[in-house]
């Protein structure tokens, strides 16, 4: 078991390219976009418009906190109309 660990730290990338990554998700960007890491190379992925999985990019990254924004200030919005509908 030590072994392993020892392994995967030193070559995370090796061990990512012979196993396959070992992705997380790290941020929920909306309902269906989110931010993946891989917990030994730390590579990162998001899901882009059409649902794929890409590659996570500074421009990515960009365009993930925009959305991730509009989510946020859409769903206070949405929570105060409930409340607000809830009172009439
Ligand atoms: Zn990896």
């Amino acid at each position: 078991m030590k072994k392993t660990t020892i392994k995967r730290n030193l070559f995370p990338s090796i061990y990512c390219s012979l196993f396959g990554h070992d992705y997380e998700i790290s941020k929920k960007v909306t309902h269906h976009v989110k931010e993946y890491t891989c917990s030994y190379c730390k590579k990162e992925l998001t899901t882009n418009s059409n649902g794929h999985l890409i590659e996570l990019t500074p421009k990515f990254k960009e365009i993930n906190d925009i959305l991730e924004r509009m989510y946020t200030s859409r769903m206070q919005r949405s929570k105060r109309k409930t409340f607000v509908s809830s009172i009439y």
